[in-house]
């Protein structure tokens, strides 16, 4: 019997895993195994651990990956899995194989940096302490991704095929519609991989791109209305509230303006794909309109020019008005006064600048790379502002950050947290409680059962309740490891 089974992402955000088995192994027949997407577990430690855990069926079994995106909660664990014997194709749409080919060795190179720091200062258990990939494992594996355009059918089995359709959140991103046929009948699922924002208020079943935007806070035009799956797998990381709909630059000016007369500087911690472009763009209006100074903005993410560049090549998936500030303003490559770090030795230069500048590094949650020396270094003085644009998942050091902690443990030492901390919800790239409801009401028929799964419990269990409230649906919050029968 066909079944689906959660190995990820069920009672938090990360890991993101979602395997079908056409045939469960108890009946002597093995089965075609596809993952959709495969991501890693960040975050508290217990969930950390469960990368280095064998999945449940081999990895050299699992006959395909389908990834929704290319961010690392939803396809870091690849070189992992490819590593223990996986060798099937990743299926990915072109701008996420682009963005994958520079995040997923950014990933193996921050985690051989980590386990290289342990083993010299020896604050490991393990010894020697290993990373769970390499940078070469992650090139390695790049060999396996497979283009799928949107919209294209690609059967990858006689009794699987799927279609990415758009989902709004990132560059690239795609649901996952599922068509799989057991018993005679073909029956449909949809993946939902990360939602991007719904605009509000909503457009449905008007044409979505003519919806009205808060401005600088949609890049995407959103996902499709009017799906009928049978079943839904659904992401609920904003399952318990709304995001604020104003427009974030006055904050953000006002914040960068009250910096600058504190003889401060200014550290975003931002992902380095996706939200440090949209957030350069808006720095760069700022400027361009006056409402700021012309301070050096300094762009220290090793993966910020590729994924520039990446960027730039598939302008055309953007909205109206983020085409309209690329034509407008070009590459942030060429902008002046805007700073890349791309060597280790640039990035620490910028510890020695003393005068009020922007400093956009990665990682976005501070779990790791080159914004943990920026932090260290400016975290205990009162003139420096943080402005986390980003979610920030529970135990990481972004969530101790953002949550009024007196310090916060970087390379084993405790920073005392002096600076000026702020969040700026309106960034994210989730759609809320309000924008999911907008969009789940556009769907032709009521799924036989929703999953819920990316969220944390309080989240995913708040977004149950309210989904069968207000539309009368049977949802049911995803469990680790729980298996579910398609048949
Ligand atoms: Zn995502």
């Amino acid at each position: 019997m066909a079944y689906l089974q959660f190995l990820g992402a069920a009672g938090t955000v990360t890991g993101s895993k979602h395997l079908i088995n056409t045939s469960d192994a108890g009946d002597g027949r093995q089965g075609f195994q596809v993952l959709i997407d495969c991501g890693l577990f960040q975050g508290k430690k217990e969930w950390r651990e469960r990368n280095w855990q064998d999945p449940p069926v081999p990895a050299n079994q699992i006959d395909a990956i389908v990834l929704t995106h290319a961010h690392l909660d939803h396809a870091g664990l690849i070189p992992r899995l490819a590593k223990q014997g996986f060798q099937g194709p990743v299926y990915a749409t072109p701008p996420t194989i682009d963005l994958c080919s520079v995040m997923l060795p950014d990933s193996g190179h921050l985690q051989e940096e980590e386990a290289h720091f342990h083993n010299q200062k020896g604050t490991s258990k393990h010894t020697p302490a290993l990373p769970l990939y390499t940078l070469q494992d992650a090139e390695d594996c790049m060999h396996l991704f497979q283009p799928v355009q949107f919209g294209e059918v690609k059967q990858i089995s006689p009794e699987i095929s799927f279609r990415f359709v758009h989902a709004g959140h990132i560059l690239g991103s795609c649901m996952v519609e599922l068509l799989l046929k057991t018993n005679g009948q073909s029956r449909k699922y949809l993946f939902t991989g990360d939602i991007g924002r719904v605009p509000l208020p909503c457009p449905y079943p008007a044409a979505p791109k003519s919806g009205p935007e808060a401005p600088g806070r949609v890049v995407h035009a959103g996902p499709n209305p009017g799906e009928d799956p049978e079943l839904l797998v659904m992401e609920s990381t904003y399952g318990n509230r709304v995001h604020p709909h104003d427009d974030p630059r006055p904050q953000l000016a006002q914040l960068i303006n009250d910096t600058v007369h504190r003889g401060g500087s200014v550290i975003v911690p931002a992902f380095a794909v996706e939200r440090t472009q949209k957030f350069l763009f808006m720095v760069k209006e700022l400027i361009e309109s006056r409402q700021i100074p012309r301070i050096p903005v300094f762009i220290d993410s090793p993966m910020a020019n590729k994924a520039i560049e990446i960027f730039m090549k598939y302008a055309n998936e953007f909205n109206d008005e983020a085409r309209q500030l690329v034509s407008k303003y070009g590459s942030p490559l060429s902008w002046e006064g805007f700073h890349f770090a791309p060597k280790q030795e640039d990035s620490r230069k910028i510890n020695d600048v003393h005068y009020p500048c922007i400093i956009v590094s990665s990682s976005g949650m501070v779990t790791g790379g080159r914004i943990l020396h920026h932090l260290m270094q400016r975290l205990p003085d009162p003139r420096h502002q943080v402005i986390f644009i980003g979610f920030q998942s529970p135990g990481t050091r972004g969530d101790i950050i953002k949550s009024g902690h007196k310090s916060v443990r970087i390379y084993s030492q405790d920073v005392p947290i002096r600076a000026h901390v702020a969040a700026l919800e309106q960034f994210s790239d989730h759609a809320d409680t309000e924008e999911l409801l907008c969009w789940l009401s556009t769907f032709k028929r009521k799924p036989q059962n929703t999953f819920l799964v990316h969220g944390e419990p309080e989240a995913a269990s708040l977004l149950q309740q309210t989904i069968s409230t207000k539309l009368g649906w049977q949802a049911t919050v995803a469990q680790w490891l729980q298996k579910v029968s398609l048949a």
